[in-house]
């Protein structure tokens, strides 16, 4: 019972639309994009045209799916929602993209995941809301322009250095989204036992803030499984919450065991590197991309893991966390 920062189950997205902000004002932190965004949309407005294309780029759990809603709902235009990965072939995207009724804004998340073919067929429709359909195969085949009704695509991203340049240089702007401060998570947490109707003191507010990896989505989890021992201990408060978080493994820096698992084996196999990406999501028997994008960049931030040209290194402070003695036999 990992708390991944994905969500694992219908219950769990069902939880997760009920405590989705719906306008910019409602959405906590991230000061900087909601200004960015809400500049955008009062200009389209003024013009009335369709906002320009928006990238949304940054780790799990943050708020981009939500973001994407918010835009919808602020410029009162519908929103269709697809992936990259649903999105194999450019001719899913053609039928995606000529289905659009005119304003309609297309999130498409995980948008590095999409077929190139497609990536190629997205740079002219992003840009001049047309495509070309390529009919017939080898030297009978021909193309077919089509006019897209105009749109708005917003992309979402947890890795925005894949996407091709060409892809990245047609969206209006990228709004790059930070881990949350821990006051901001509290913010979060309150709304959220607001809505749900519990009582959460503010001792036991900040515990489970400090814990939740700088990530809504998870503070949003963990006020769940706190609630849940609340509800079969008879217990409240931080002891309730130290109590639930022991017991799902999420330890006092709000690392879970996949974070700890990287940083031990790096600390106990590789003498606290530098390791290679794939050779650490190996040894973890994870995918490099987790590893990159989940994992890597709160461990980065909270300075227990260092990037460098030959791999990932780990600081002295994560020796310290994890209490593993650094060995020095074989110097002398
Ligand atoms: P993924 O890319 O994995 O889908 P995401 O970045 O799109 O993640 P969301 O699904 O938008 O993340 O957000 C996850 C949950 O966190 C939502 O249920 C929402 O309630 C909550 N949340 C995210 N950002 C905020 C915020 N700024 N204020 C309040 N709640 C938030």
């Amino acid at each position: 019972a990992v708390v991944r920062p994905t969500p694992e189950s219908d219950a769990e997205l069902a939880f997760e639309g009920a405590l989705r902000p719906k306008t910019l004002a409602e959405f906590v932190g991230q000061a900087k994009v909601r200004a960015q965004l809400q500049l955008l949309l009062d200009a389209a407005r003024l013009q009335n045209r369709t906002p320009d294309h928006i990238l949304l780029a940054g780790p799990p759990g943050l708020g981009k799916t939500t973001l994407a809603m918010i835009v919808a709902e602020e410029s009162g235009r519908p929103l269709r929602i697809s992936s990259g990965p649903a999105i194999q072939h450019a001719g899913d995207l053609a039928a995606l993209l000529s289905s659009l009724v005119p304003g309609e804004i297309l999130f498409i998340d995980e948008i590095h995941r999409m077929a190139r073919s497609a990536e190629e067929m997205l740079y002219l429709a992003m840009e001049d809301f047309r495509i070309d359909i390529m009919v017939g195969k080898g030297a009978g085949a021909t193309s077919i322009p089509l006019d897209l009704a105009p749109f708005t695509l917003i992309g979402a991203t947890t890795r925005s250095g894949l996407l091709p340049n060409p892809l990245r240089d047609r969206f209006g702007f990228t709004a790059h989204l930070e881990f949350y401060e821990a006051e901001e998570l509290e913010r979060v947490l309150d709304r959220a036992a607001g809505l749900l109707a519990l009582e959460i003191d503010s001792a036991a507010r900040q515990e489970i803030a400090g814990r939740s990896r700088g990530t809504p989505r998870i503070a949003n989890r963990l006020l769940r499984r706190v609630r849940d021992y609340a509800l079969v201990h008879e217990s409240d408060g931080l002891e309730a919450v130290q109590a639930a978080l022991a017991l799902y493994d999420v330890d006092e820096l709000g690392l879970d065991r996949l974070d700890r698992a990287v940083l031990s084996v790096m600390l106990t196999r590789f003498d606290g590197g530098p390791v290679g990406l794939n050779t650490l999501a190996v040894s973890v028997g994870e995918e490099a991309e987790t590893i990159e994008s989940v994992v890597e960049p709160f461990l980065v931030r909270i300075g227990l893991l260092t990037r460098t040209p030959r791999g990932r290194v780990a600081t002295g402070e994560a020796w310290r966390h994890l209490r593993i003695d650094r060995r020095t036999d074989g110097l002398f």
